[in-house]
């Protein structure tokens, strides 16, 4: 697969019976950073599961470099994350502290934080997710993403409900990330993060011809 990260040939996911999403043929390169649009419906957060591994295509082929370490590789970030009632720092640690890293739970904690935009990570840790707003929330939930060290990173509208000053400090970190190697794909609408990084578009359409589903690779 050199270079391709993922490949994928003729996918297909169905709900009820229902087509959500048919993809002829889809490349992403390690490294690359590519955006999904096209309007609502037309398969964007479906193919995000695809390639975050939650969900198993209906039909066709989904090929990935790292092969069955995809589940721990990839890591998706929802549009409305849920933080579990805990503090922020136990938020940002938990994923750590399953996979027995404890040692340096403090030092990335502050590394993680400040990457997804906050200036003074300690000035949060203590929080609860009640005392977050939206945007803060979503960093947050980028933050403990990140502590794990994803390959990929998958993003399904992260500044659609946040406020512009946590979207820019969101698109920065997108960027950050992609510049440190990791792979990312971004679901948005929103013009400003399309604007704010230099990634390839891919529009998913609501036919499902191969032109109007997928840019030419
Ligand atoms: P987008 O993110 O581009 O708005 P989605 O991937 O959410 O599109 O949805 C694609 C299609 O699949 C839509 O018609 C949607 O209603 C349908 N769909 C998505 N997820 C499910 C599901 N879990 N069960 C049934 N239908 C779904
Ligand atoms: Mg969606």
């Amino acid at each position: 697969m050199s270079g391709k990260l993922y490949e994928a040939r003729n996918l297909v996911q169905r709900y009820n019976g229902r087509e959500a999403l048919n993809v002829q043929h889809l490349a992403i390169e390690e490294g690359e950073a590519v955006f999904l649009t096209g309007p609502n419906g037309c398969g964007k957060s479906t193919l995000l599961r695809l390639l975050a591994f939650l969900e198993r295509p209906a039909a066709g082929e989904l090929r990935y470099a790292g092969g069955a370490e995809g589940r721990k590789e990839a890591t998706l970030l929802l549009q409305d994350p849920y933080l579990l009632h805990m503090s922020v720092f136990n938020n940002v640690a938990l994923g750590l502290k399953f996979r027995n890293q404890t040692g340096e739970l403090r030092q990335v904690f502050e590394c993680c934080m400040q990457a997804a935009g906050f200036a003074d990570p300690w000035n949060f840790a203590d929080r609860g997710p009640r005392e977050l707003s939206g945007g803060e929330l979503q960093r947050v939930a980028l933050a403990s993403r990140l502590a794990l060290r994803p390959r990929v990173l998958l993003l399904d509208e992260p500044t659609a409900n946040v406020d512009a000053a946590s979207a820019r400090a969101l698109a920065q970190a997108v960027k950050n990330c992609n510049a440190d190697g990791i792979t990312v794909v971004c679901a948005t609408h929103d013009p400003a993060l399309l604007r704010a990084i230099d990634a390839r578009e891919i529009r998913l359409g609501t036919s499902w011809d191969m032109d109007a589903c997928a840019s030419p690779l």
